[in-house]
């Protein structure tokens, strides 16, 4: 397996991490929330994010805001390429971004790359007195 097509660098994760906090405080904010109970993000094997960082680093940036104790959950995508030869698009291995179908390296990646907030779960607490 590729392990360097992407330099891993700590900072990264921690901007990423950023970057989808703000994301999920402006959905708390839209919804007044108080509370964040668990966040999905998906992540390609090509997003070049480590997930075991963003596990580490998310509760760092969470604490005190309305994120803080929430669960992270992630769900690695497929890699999945469109052939530019015959059409075909197929789910690929990291190490084989290669048409299955007639075998051509001539094809766009369409999932595996990306980053994304897939849901975020607010905890209801309007029972509280
Ligand atoms: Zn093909």
């Amino acid at each position: 397996m590729k392990s360097a097509l992407h330099s891993t660098k700590p900072v990264h994760e921690l901007s990423i991490c950023q970057a989808v906090l703000r994301q999920v405080l402006a959905v708390a904010a839209e919804q007044s929330a108080r509370r964040i109970s668990m966040i999905t993000l998906h992540i390609g094997p090509l997003a070049g994010v480590e997930p075991d960082l963003v596990r580490l680093a998310f509760p760092l940036l969470a604490a005190g805001t309305t994120c803080e104790g929430a669960t992270i959950w992630i769900e690695t995508l497929p890699v999945q390429v469109r052939c530019r030869i015959c059409a075909t698009t197929s789910e690929v291995p990291l190490n084989r971004l290669l048409c299955a179908d007639c075998g051509t390296w001539q094809v766009d990646i369409v999932s595996g790359d990306q980053l994304l907030l897939a849901r975020v779960e607010l905890l209801d607490e309007t029972a509280e007195s």
